[in-house]
């Protein structure tokens, strides 16, 4: 008999039958609210009728417009779409159908634009499995271990966290600026360095968001040196941070940002945009791929973008991550176990330690079964596994935050019992 590799990890013991919204259903029918997303993913909830209806409508029609081969409306009415909330100037744009790929794809216009090959990455990132963005990512060594050798010309410095720095977000910004520009004396001249990749909230690393200060410094470093700044939006795009993009808490402007995860509220497909100038510089024929902006995929995430602005989900975000955010530090306060609870809109991690300060990723650990056992979904992440977080749809209601505020209470208390 064929089974599934153990090389995949399986985060809840759930075996999904069907989604609506908020929940998913397993095969006895018995709903959990779903605050993982499928990973950020699932923006407009499961299933949600316009998103059904426009990828139907495109079933019957069109499936596979190869995009080098032939233009097809979706992409282009997408494309038009995209224009509307992409940052000003940032007006050329590409598809594939992930986030790992869009990062590499994205390294590969970097390097072509500035004729430079090094990347500054930060310690705790993630940017996904490929060899490429592998070699991008350091939230974990199990995304690295026993692979090597890694993609050449990439140096990582670290990002600041105040948390587990034990100190105050202004201090963790002026040390982590401080590192950043001994590594353009110590590692990787300017003259080589390519670009910058981040994100504007630490997501598989821990879920800390990037100071606004931070960003700002990093933005002004590029521009004094010639560096491109990569903005790697694949989890806090499309509203997840209670603003359109994550980078716009700190009002900077990328060179190249990269979207995907909640883009087509399922359908894989990821953007790379940047400007016309940069874009030029691309060697014709570099980027592209089979299946690269595929067309059910751009109708899922036209149809996507519509529901995000029809229903105000992105000032949905911003109201149910406070309220979620408020909860969840009401548990902690009760649970010294929990000793950080943080995040941007909803993007929310919960930090288990213990009271030496060290992970304590045991805990997570129980929190997160006794969640799933009381219906609730949720993922860990952090380098030590030590972060809950909670991602769910960002049409998630305030009855449903406070339902799973419940739940989480009832997990925790299991947890430390
Ligand atoms: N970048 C970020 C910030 C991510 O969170 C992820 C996925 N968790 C990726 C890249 C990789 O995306 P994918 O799994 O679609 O390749």
């Amino acid at each position: 008999m064929t089974e599934l590799s153990p090389a995949l990890k399986q985060a809840t013991p759930v075996l999904a039958a069907r989604g609506e919204g908020v929940y998913l259903y397993d095969t006895d029918d018995r709903p959990y609210l779903d605050f993982t997303a499928g990973i950020g993913v699932t923006s407009t909830g499961h299933c949600h009728p316009c998103v059904v209806e426009a990828a139907q409508r495109q079933v019957g029609t069109l499936i596979h417009g190869q995009y080098t081969t032939v233009m097809h409306q979706p992409l282009l009415a997408l494309t038009e779409r995209l224009g509307e909330v992409l940052p000003q100037g940032l007006d050329r744009v590409f598809y594939v159908n992930s986030g790992s790929e869009a990062v590499e794809a994205s390294v590969r216009l970097a390097r072509h634009a500035t004729g430079r090959a090094n990347i500054i990455a930060f310690q705790g990132g993630f940017h996904g499995r490929t060899m490429g963005a592998a070699a991008l990512t350091s939230s974990g060594v199990k995304v690295r271990a026993g692979i090597g050798p890694m993609m050449g010309g990439v140096v990582f410095t670290p990002f600041p966290e105040a948390y587990r720095w034990q100190c105050t977000v202004e201090e963790a910004v002026s040390r982590a600026l401080a590192e950043f520009d001994q590594l353009l004396v110590t590692q990787t001249s300017p003259r080589d360095t390519a670009a910058i990749i981040v994100e504007p909230v630490l997501g598989e690393g821990g879920y800390i968001p990037a100071p606004p200060a931070f960003l700002a410094g990093l933005r002004e470093r590029a521009d004094a040196h010639g560096i491109l700044l990569i903005v790697d939006e694949v989890q806090t795009g499309v509203g997840r941070t209670g603003r359109f993009w994550g980078h716009d808490h700190a009002g900077i402007r990328p060179d190249i940002l990269i979207t995907a995860k909640g883009l087509a509220s399922g359908f894989p497909i990821s953007a790379i945009a940047a400007s016309e100038e940069l874009m030029s510089k691309a060697w014709p024929g570099s980027q592209g791929g089979t299946y690269g902006g595929n067309a059910v995929a751009a109708a899922a995430a036209l149809a996507t973008l519509d529901v995000v602005e029809q229903e105000g989900l992105v000032t949905n975000a911003a109201e149910q991550g406070a309220r979620l955010a408020e909860g969840l530090r009401k548990v902690a306060a009760d649970h010294p176990v929990i000793g950080d609870v943080r995040g941007l809109g909803l993007m929310l991690g919960n930090e288990f330690t213990r009271p030496d300060g060290t992970p304590d990723a045991a805990t997570a650990a129980r929190a997160h079964a006794e969640a799933a056992e009381a219906g609730l979904l949720l993922l860990t992440c952090g380098p030590h596994g030590n972060v809950v977080r909670m991602i769910p749809p960002l049409v998630v209601t305030a009855e449903q935050v406070d339902a799973a505020l419940e739940r989480w209470a009832t997990a925790v208390r299991a947890a430390v019992a």
